[in-house]
């Protein structure tokens, strides 16, 4: 009997007919693809993308030098030097993040206690060479300056979970 059924379903081409149906089906409903990268989709505010170091409004710097990301890291990617300023003030002259060694753990971000490091949402840092993916102070301030609105508004989405 039942491969009588199965002789008729083949016969009847039903698997087809049922295959072009939910093919019609999802013909009208809204497409789950993006066209990246012209389209993007959305990010949680807890992504851990590319590293980012901030700064206060009226500009200065966040980072207090204390190392403690640095003590944190896992991957001993980031490398501090630092000296008190004329005024006493506590601020790193180095400050350098080896992408390629950073396994995006979020660590450095959790134990730094100003906010100032961070990783920010920007996943398109793709480099060509080893070189470009080794941080310095100044590419890490220029990624906090370029991002700051996006880092303030998840840090302020997630902060209640913190
Ligand atoms: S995300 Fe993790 S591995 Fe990467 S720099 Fe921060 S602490 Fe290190
Ligand atoms: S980024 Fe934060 S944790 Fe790291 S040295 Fe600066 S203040 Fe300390």
């Amino acid at each position: 009997m039942s491969s009588l059924i199965a002789a008729a379903r083949s016969f009847l081409l039903l698997e087809i007919l049922k295959g072009m149906g939910l093919t019609l089906k999802y013909l009208f409903k809204p497409k789950a693809t993006l066209n990246y990268p012209y389209e993007k989709g959305f990010i949680s505010p807890r992504f851990r993308g590319e590293h980012a170091l901030r700064r206060y409004p009226n500009g200065e710097e966040r980072c207090i030098a204390c190392k403690l990301c640095e003590a944190i890291c896992p991957a001993q990617a980031i490398t501090i030097e630092a000296e008190p300023r004329p005024d006493g003030s506590r601020r790193t002259t180095r400050y350098d993040i080896d992408m390629t060694k950073c396994i995006y753990c979020g660590f450095c971000q959790e134990a730094c206690p100003v906010d100032a490091i961070v990783e920010g949402p920007n996943f398109e840092f793709a480099a060509e060479t080893r070189d470009e993916l080794y941080y310095d102070k100044e590419k890490l301030l220029s990624n906090g300056d370029r991002w700051e609105t996006e880092i303030a508004r998840n840090l302020a989405a997630d902060a209640r979970y913190r």
